[in-house]
């Protein structure tokens, strides 16, 4: 039995390496492509302002149309293509097109929020990307003070001086930084404060176990508190129901995104209706 089980279960194992291998090499093989082609688009989630129910600021949050794989997630090829520094590239698509779109519907006349564009490591440790950053503000026309960069804690575990550096030359062209997924890492409040970010997003685990335990509770509620008394806002992710939300708001979180409100879509599928004009 053991022998014979052993044998299935690691040709089936290597099976399914293969698949996750080949699957790897596809994808990084057509992201090649896939700007060329104009695969990519950006769906965009609105953020609100919790205290006065508006919209203070959207994300964007790529996604690839695949001629054969249908809408591949993020999660999916993001990761492929920091190793092979297609990410570059990407980034720079993403940046451009969310802040032009973003400057668009300012030139329609809907009262303007902030746009949140996901930035990888690789791209902030790369020697050009506060170059490029100003650049795409020039050439899209959209003002510094409505862009704002989200990081994961990641990014704090890289030699600090030069990380220092870029992110003190960022803030002096005038945008915002902020910290994705927090509460996931290993880093401290206080840590986040010395590198002046101005936003802390509660990942959405914590928020999503505000209604299983007290644990959810206590650990959003802390992490609110100390940020706001080190100078800094709260975002909650993933918000799904009206029960997540008036603990938040009962909290003082300032503002919150999820389902609840809004799924991420294209840009021409929003209701422009909810924003003012
Ligand atoms: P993220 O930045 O934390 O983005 C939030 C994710 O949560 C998005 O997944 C969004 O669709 C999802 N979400 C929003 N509200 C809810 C909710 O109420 N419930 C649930 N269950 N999920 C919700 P998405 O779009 O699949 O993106 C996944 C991740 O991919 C992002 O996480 C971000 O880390 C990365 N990503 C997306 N776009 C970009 C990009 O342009 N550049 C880079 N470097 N990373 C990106
Ligand atoms: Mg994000
Ligand atoms: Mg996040
Ligand atoms: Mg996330």
């Amino acid at each position: 039995y053991t022998k014979k089980h052993s044998k299935n279960s690691f040709s089936l194992f290597s099976h399914e390496l293969n698949k996750e291998i080949a699957d790897k090499l596809t994808i990084e093989r057509e992201l090649k492509s896939a700007i060329r082609n104009d695969e990519f688009l950006i769906h965009y989630q609105p953020i609100m302002d919790l205290a006065a129910g508006k919209i203070s600021a959207m994300e964007a949050l790529i996604r690839w149309n695949h001629p054969e794989l249908g809408m591949v997630p993020p999660d999916r090829f993001i990761p492929v293509s920091e190793e092979s520094g297609q990410i570059i590239a990407i980034g720079k698509w993403v940046l451009y097109t969310a802040c032009s779109q973003t400057k668009q519907w300012q030139q329609q006349g809907y009262a303007p929020f902030r746009i949140c564009v996901n930035i990888s490591t690789i791209q902030l440790q790369h020697p050009n990307f506060v170059q490029l950053v100003k650049g795409i503000l020039e050439e899209t026309g959209l003002e510094a003070k409505w862009l704002e960069l989200e990081v994961t804690e990641s990014i704090l575990l890289e030699d600090t001086e030069t990380l220092k550096e870029s992110l003190l030359s960022l803030k002096a062209l005038g945008i915002s930084m902020s910290i994705d997924d927090f509460g996931t890492g290993f880093t401290s409040l206080n840590y986040l404060r010395q590198f002046s970010f101005d936003r802390v997003k509660i990942d959405r685990s914590f928020v999503q176990d505000i209604n299983q335990d007290l644990s959810g509770k206590a650990i959003t509620s802390t992490i609110i508190a100390l940020a706001h008394k080190l100078g800094m806002e709260v975002v909650a992710e993933g918000i799904e129901d009206s029960v997540q939300l008036s603990y938040l708001v009962n909290e003082l979180c300032n503002e919150g995104q999820g389902y609840y409100f809004c799924r991420p879509k294209s840009a021409d599928q929003h209701d422009l209706l909810i924003m003012d004009k």
